[in-house]
Parts: structure tokens; sequence; C-alpha cells
């Protein structure tokens, strides 16, 4: 220590091996490796900035070895085992690198990974007892509604977990200072460019929405010109892991993006929810044609990964048919290549964010008219309350969303039906609820790697959380058939 300042030389960013699930020898899901690690990156970016003599290195054991599979543990789901395994580099093949570093952090945003980091951190610990760990995320932060996932990387060996925005709780960790509650930036317009420099871009082929497509021009990257949200939907832990609604200034978002250019990077992943939220500012819809307009002209091609709240789109039940070209067309190999539509919910209209089915039926059909090469269709099944009448209306509507995309972009966009079950995202009012209720089936502390959108963990008033995983496959299999890019 000098005076406030702790004296960390090195520091070494891990991102951990992916998690594949197989069942009876059947992959579960297609297990993605070599998406670009933007958390890396910017965390990279921020201790640079603000302590210039630091040496920073990168591990992200995913890309280093896709091919290599490791399997680690097997869990008995209602009488079929799952066989689980670590998609990526061996433990051992970082030890020299976790011995050179007097710092390692973990940032851990989905559950599943959680006990990979777990394992992780001990085999670091026991390779170098000396170095610190710092752990962040949006699943190693939460400390909330009776769940405290903080503990669980405290008792794996973890000596600071913190919560809130990077550029304010790193330079705290660093300090040795105390980090109280979740501090967040009041805008984006300080958060540093990603340390491209740090990594091969050419690694990052991939996107979780699924196969790259023709059209798509990798190296891939994400950009987040906003965090946090103004809503509240009982399954999703964004209003408190990311806070309120906070955006970049177009200033900022172009200065971002000529460097993207400049480095080669031609496709965006957007990876923001709540992209449309700025409409709720004056001058809000112009910041973001503006923005989609200089992505335009700059000739980039993009993805909507996490998804736009489409019933922003029609506004006294008029469709706002300049914004919807603005975000969607896609011609000359420029614009949108794919979007994420969250439906959420088809059996019923549950959450304030959407509209009527019919509605959305309309703003659909005006997307699907812009030519976007793929639409993925997101609907979450598997809530307690499912029934087969629920699943029903849920597939037949589906299948006439997918219908209708067809229809209205004349063959050109292809639908893919997007079944995700209902994970209980730690924190969350359904995470408390299925608690209480006594719903769960698994211990998210023991099994975290059933906490996936492709196994359900929920114990349903008519289905068990074994049924729904096969009802999910099933059905994504009969919707998708020969159309499925994935299933
Ligand atoms: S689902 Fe979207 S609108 Fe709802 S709370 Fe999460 S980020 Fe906000």
């Amino acid at each position: 220590m000098m005076g406030n300042r702790v004296v960390f030389g090195k520091v070494l960013l891990i991102d951990v091996p992916a998690v594949k699930l197989e069942m009876c020898g059947n992959c579960l899901d297609d297990v993605k490796t070599n998406y670009p690690k933007i958390s890396q990156l910017v965390v990279a970016a921020i201790i640079k900035r603000e302590f210039p003599k630091v040496e920073i290195r990168i591990v992200d054991m995913k890309s280093a070895a896709p091919c290599n599979e490791v399997k680690f543990k097997e869990i008995d789901y209602g009488g079929n085992k799952i066989d689980v395994y670590r998609v990526g580099q061996d433990f051992s093949a970082i030890e020299s690198s976790v011995k050179w570093a007097d710092v390692l952090i973990f940032t851990n945003n989905f559950t599943q990974e959680a006990g990979v980091v777990g394992d992780l951190i001990e085999f670091c610990k026991g390779v170098n007892s000396r170095a610190k760990v710092f752990v962040g995320g949006s699943d190693a932060m939460v400390k909330r509604g009776g769940v405290d996932r903080q503990a669980y990387f405290y008792s794996r060996g973890a000596d600071r977990v913190a919560s809130g925005d990077g550029e304010i709780t790193l330079a705290k960790l660093f300090c040795g200072q105390a980090v109280v509650g979740s501090p967040i930036l009041p805008d984006l317009n300080s958060v540093p460019l990603p340390s491209f420099d740090l990594v091969d871009l050419s690694l990052y082929t991939e996107s979780y929405e699924g196969v790259v497509l023709d059209c798509m021009n990798p190296p891939l990257m994400y950009l987040e010109t906003s965090r946090g949200c103004r809503g509240s939907c009982d399954f999703c832990s964004t209003p408190f892991t990311k806070g309120k609604y906070r955006f970049m200034s177009q200033n900022k978002i172009e200065e971002v993006l000529t460097y993207y250019k400049s480095a080669g990077i031609s496709t965006v992943l957007l990876c923001e929810e709540n992209i449309l939220t700025r409409l709720d500012w004056p001058g809000g819809r112009n910041l973001v044609l503006s923005w989609f307009d200089f992505m335009r002209d700059n000739g980039f091609r993009w993805e909507f990964t996490n998804g736009v709240e489409i019933g922003r789109l029609m506004d006294s039940e008029r469709l706002d048919e300049t914004l919807i070209e603005a975000l969607f067309a896609f011609n000359d190999l420029t614009g949108c290549c794919r979007t994420y539509v969250p439906f959420e919910r088809l059996d019923r209209l549950v959450y304030r964010k959407l509209k009527p089915f019919e509605t959305e039926k309309e703003i659909l059909a005006s997307i699907a008219r812009q030519g976007v090469p793929a639409l993925n269709l997101g609907v979450i099944i598997g809530h307690p309350l499912e029934t087969q009448e629920s699943l029903d209306i849920t597939e037949r509507r589906l299948k006439e969303l997918m219908d209708l995309v067809l229809l209205e972009s004349k063959g050109k966009s292809l639908p893919y039906a997007a079944l995700l079950l209902h994970i209980p995202l730690p924190g969350t009012r359904d995470y408390t609820r299925f608690c209480r209720e006594g719903r769960l089936a698994f211990d998210i502390n023991k099994d975290p790697e059933l906490f996936s959108i492709i196994t359900s963990v929920v114990n349903g008033n008519v289905f068990s959380c074994y049924e729904m995983t096969k009802i999910r496959k099933e059905m994504a299999l009969r919707l998708n058939s020969k159309l499925a890019l994935r299933v």
C-alpha cells in the first residue's frame, strides 16, 4: 500500500470456459465460444486510464481453445443424466499467466458459468495465493431479495465482489476503498474506448443469436451506447443490476464507431436492451435517427442482439415508419442483418412494455418489409402457471408470426422461433416468488449450470421442470423444422 493506493503492477483478466450440457449423449444447445468479450476490453481500458503504469493481460479461455471439452460433472435431471462440460482451455494452460499476476479479474454475467468461475478461482488461489481475486458482473453482484450471489463467490475464494459500473468501482477496488451500494455513471460519455490492442480481434467470429450470416462481416464487436432500464418486468434483473437508464451523446457514439471502423470492424452487435427508451427524452427520437444514419453513412451492419422494444414503434395507433426504416432497413450490405424481437409472452399480455398481439403483429409486418435477413422471435415459456392451453396459444401465435414474416418480407427474411425457458434470475421478483413457493428443483449454488434458457429448474402447477425442458425442445423443432438455424 502507498497511502491509500494499492500497488498492483500486473493484472490478468480472465474469461472462463463455456458450459456445455449433454443429455443422453445429445447436446442441448450450440455452445458459443468466439463471441466478443466486450466486458474484458472495457475493464482493461478503465484500468489503463486510471492506472497507466499497470501491465494488463487478457485471457479468453473460450476462444483460445474452442474445440477442447472437459467433462467435469454429472447431474441427475429427473432420472436422466446430464453430462456437464467445460469448453475452452484447460485450467493448467493459464497457470503461468496466473503466477505472473497480482490481481485476477473475473466478470460473471451468466449464472450458468458461476460454478466454472468458482472452480477456476480455487485453482488460481492454489497456483498463486498472493494474487487478489476481484469478481463483478450481472450474476456475481446480486445481493437482493433473499439471494446473495456475492457470498457464493466469496465462498469460492474471491477477495472482493463489486456491484455497480466498473468505471467507478474498479478505481475503488484498486485503492482498497469500500464500494458502497451500486454506484453508477450519470451518463455513458466517460466510458473508455475498448482496448482492442490487447486481443486478437479476428477471433471474434460468433454471435449468441445464431450462425453468422453471409451478410455479416466478422470480426464482430458489441456496442453498448446505453445501460439500465425504466421498466420493471418480474423476470428481469436489468433494473437493479444496471440501474436507471443512461445513454451516450451522439458525439460519443460517433467517436466509438469511428474507432471501431479504424480497427476494421464493420458489423456491430447492439447489446443494449432499451434503445428506444430515449424516446422518453425531448429530442430522443432524433438522437436515435442520427445514430443509425451515422452507421448507414459509414457502411455498418448490425444485429439487435438483445432486441428492441418494438411496442414503442407505434404511437397513438400510428406506425413510426421513419424510425422502423432507420433501425431495420437492410440493403446494399448495410443496415440490420438480424434482430431479436422480444415478444416475451404470447399466451396473454403480461408485461407493461408489450402491446396487444394484433398491434405487435402490425409492427412486426412493417419490420419484415425492411428486408432484415433474419428475425429471431423471442418467446418465454415455462412459467409456473403454464398449461397445455397456454402452450397451444403460444405455439399457434408464434407460427402465425413466422408466416407473417415470410409473407411480408416476400421470403427475404428468415423467421426463427427463439423459444426460451423461464430462467429464475437471482434477485428478481420471480426468483424470490419461486423460492418462496418451493418451485426451484435445483440449488443455484450447487448446480448453476442448469440455470439456462434450455433447461428448466422451475416446477409449475401442471408441468414439472423436466417436462418443460422436453416441451420446449419439441416445440422449437416443430416450429423451426426446415427453417432452423439452431434449435
Ligand atoms: S425486460 Fe426489458 S423492459 Fe423489462 S425490465 Fe428488463 S430490460 Fe427493462
